[in-house]
Formats: C-alpha cells, sequence, structure tokens
C-alpha cells in the first residue's frame, strides 16, 4: 500500500529539502541559524536531524514545489491548508524551524515547526495523514538507530529539542511522543526496538501526568525480560535544560540511577492513599490489582504482588486470589 503513498512522500522529501536549503541559503534563513546556535545546536547536528526553517509568508513552499507536486498532494500530506470558502491555499508552516519526522525506513512522514521566540503555537505539527499517524510514530527512532549498532535501550522524551540536545551532547538514543501520551502503539514499537526504556519527562505538572499515563500504557507489554525506568526532573527542568547543565556523565549516572516501574508505582499509589491505616491500604491494594493484573510477564507480576502484599500486610496467595482477572490484551 506504500506504493500508493509515494506522491505523498515525494511531496514530503521535496518540502524537506526546500526547508534545508532556506535555512542553509536564505537571508531569512539566517535568523533560524542564529535561534539555533541560541540553542546551542551546531550545524553538523542540524544536518543529521536535516533541520530546516520555513519563510514567513502564504505560499513560499507551494511556489517551490508546484513543479513536481500537485496542490491535493501537498495538502494531504498535510503541507498546505484550504483557504475555507475558496479554491485557494496556504502553507502550514511559516516563520518556523522545521523538524522532519521520519519514519523506519528514513521517510520523512511529517514536519513539526517550532516558532522563533515567544509566538504561539510554540509547537506546530502536521495533521494526522494517510503516511502519519501520531499515536504510532515516534521522532527520533530512525536516527537513533542509526547512530547505534546495537541498540539497548532508549530514553523516551517529550520534545524535539530534548532529542536532539541530548544526540548532540554524546546520548544519542532518545525518542520523542510528539507531544502526545506515549500510547499502547508505542510501547509495542519501543520494545520492538531494545528491552528497557526510560522515560524522561519534563519537570511539571504536564510531564508527570505524561508519565503515569505511559506506565498504564506499557503495563501490558512488560512480557519478562522487559524493563521500564522513571527519571524525574526537578521543576522547570527538561532533558534538554539538564543534560546541557550536568553534561552527558552525570546525566547518564541520572539514567542508571532513574526508578524502576515497580517502585514508581507503588509510590505513586502510596501517595494517593494513607498506608498507615486500615482502609487506606484496602484502597491501595484495589488501585494496585487492575494494574497488577495487566502484566503478561509472570515473573514481574510475582515481584509486584510480592511488594503489594509488603505494603498491605496480607500474604500474596490471598492477593493472587483476589486478582482474578487475565492480563488485558
Ligand atoms: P522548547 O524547548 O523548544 O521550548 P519543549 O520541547 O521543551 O520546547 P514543551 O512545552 O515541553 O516544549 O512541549 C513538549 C513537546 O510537546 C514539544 O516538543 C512538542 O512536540 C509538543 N508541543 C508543545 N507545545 C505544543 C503546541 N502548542 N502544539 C502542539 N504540540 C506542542
Ligand atoms: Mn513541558
Ligand atoms: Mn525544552
Ligand atoms: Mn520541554
Amino acid at each position: 500500500h506504500d506504493q500508493g503513498h509515494q506522491p505523498l512522500y515525494n511531496a514530503l522529501e521535496l518540502s524537506k529539502r526546500f526547508y534545508q536549503a532556506q535555512l542553509s541559503r536564505h537571508d531569512e534563513g539566517k535568523r533560524g541559524i542564529e535561534y539555533l546556535k541560541q540553542r546551542g545546536l551546531s550545524g553538523e547536528i542540524a544536518r543529521d536531524f536535516a533541520l530546516g526553517y520555513s519563510l514567513e509568508g502564504w505560499d513560499n513552499l507551494i511556489k517551490a514545489i508546484k513543479p513536481h507536486s500537485s496542490i491535493q498532494q501537498m495538502e494531504q500530506a498535510g503541507l498546505v491548508i484550504n483557504k475555507e470558502g475558496t479554491d485557494r491555499f496556504y502553507d502550514r508552516f511559516r516563520g518556523r524551524i522545521m523538524f522532519p519526522i521520519r519514519n523506519h525506513r528514513g521517510r520523512v512522514i511529517a514536519f513539526g515547526g517550532r516558532i522563533l521566540g515567544d509566538g504561539k503555537p510554540k509547537y506546530l505539527n502536521s495533521p494526522e495523514t494517510p503516511v502519519f499517524q501520531k499515536g504510532n510514530e515516534l521522532y527520533g527512532l530512525y536516527e537513533a538507530k542509526k547512530a547505534n549498532r546495537s541498540l539497548e535501550e532508549l530514553l523516551i522524551v517529550e520534545g524535539y529539542m530534548d532529542v536532539v540536545a541530548l544526540f548532540q551532547l554524546g546520548i544519542p538514543r532518545a525518542v520523542a511522543t510528539l507531544g502526545t501520551a506515549c500510547t499502547r502503539d508505542h510501547a509495542k514499537k519501543l520494545f520492538r526496538a531494545v528491552n528497557r526504556l526510560v522515560f524522561c519527562f519534563d519537570g511539571d505538572d504536564a510531564g508527570r501526568n505524561a508519565a503515569w499515563r505511559a506506565l498504564e500504557n506499557i503495563l501490558p507489554e512488560l512480557h519478562d525480560g522487559r524493563q521500564a525506568h522513571f527519571m524525574f526532573l526537578d521543576q522547570g527542568e527538561d532533558p534538554d535544560t539538564l543534560v546541557r547543565k550536568i553534561g552527558k556523565e552525570a546525566f547518564e549516572q541520572e539514567i542508571k540511577q532513574s526508578r524502576s516501574l515497580v517502585d514508581y508505582l507503588f509510590e505513586a499509589l502510596s501517595q494517593q492513599t494513607d498506608i498507615n491505616s486500615m482502609d487506606g491500604r484496602a484502597r491501595l491494594s484495589e488501585l494496585a490489582k487492575p494494574l497488577i493484573a495487566k502484566v503478561p510477564g509472570q515473573v514481574l507480576k510475582q515481584l509486584m504482588l510480592e511488594k503489594l502484599s509488603q505494603m498491605v500486610g496480607i500474604t500474596t496467595e490471598k492477593l493472587e486470589r483476589a486478582i482474578q482477572q487475565k492480563p488485558a490484551d
């Protein structure tokens, strides 16, 4: 079915090259280069990730790729927008640093665009298209695989800048979920690539919520031998700012010391309950059971039951009997 999408891939590839050319050759693109420099990014990393710049103005991309791509194809690829009630179109991305999102084969399937400075929205992403399903793609996975002969661990971060900054500073194995939660499909894809995931979301409420949702979505993928860890950053910090502050070695150390999924799960649940009271312990058990029931790995499931047993003060046998649900799949 990929064959039918060829015109879309072409339009996206042409756009990537156009945006790259604008960054390196156009006068206005110098603003983009200045911005990247100010964010501490090198020309080399810009090339590795094929970063570009979309000019201000309504139809620069349309004019540039029109000889090779029809306006319908551009629209289908999410590159242009139809002006409502007319048959006119305009460029979706204007005045932004462009991050091409590539699939596992390295083909451009979408873009993220960051505004220079403080305007809104800060990031603009391609819409869902026939070649781009957000809940299924991970920014940086292609680049991480290319940079590592054998990949054993992936870091999951929130943003484009986090992926690129970590890569440049010597940690070339981060992927971003593109502003959505880490879905079950993401989890499947991630565990197909490696056996160890380290979630490293921003030190803010959004990041902490994203971590919990990621935990819920990866539980059904936790077969024995697979691991997930969680890193929690200080308030206001994200992986980009942290790696620049403390450097590669200290960041690697933080990764090594990240919390295991089991520790994180029980810590989060015990914060919601008063484990010093009997009611609280009963509630903890009620909250934990459906989560534990999702885990397909028998060893991991047993470890979780033992931990819960210690916390609530009843035997694992009794807990096990209480967990009758089969793992969801
Ligand atoms: P920067 O460091 O450039 O300010 P960031 O990556 O730290 O950006 P966050 O605000 O932490 O930005 O957002 C994390 C990710 O969420 C972004 O990289 C982007 O993919 C997505 N995102 C953020 N704001 C928006 C938005 N307004 N619309 C769509 N996606 C967004
Ligand atoms: Mn954030
Ligand atoms: Mn950031
Ligand atoms: Mn951030």
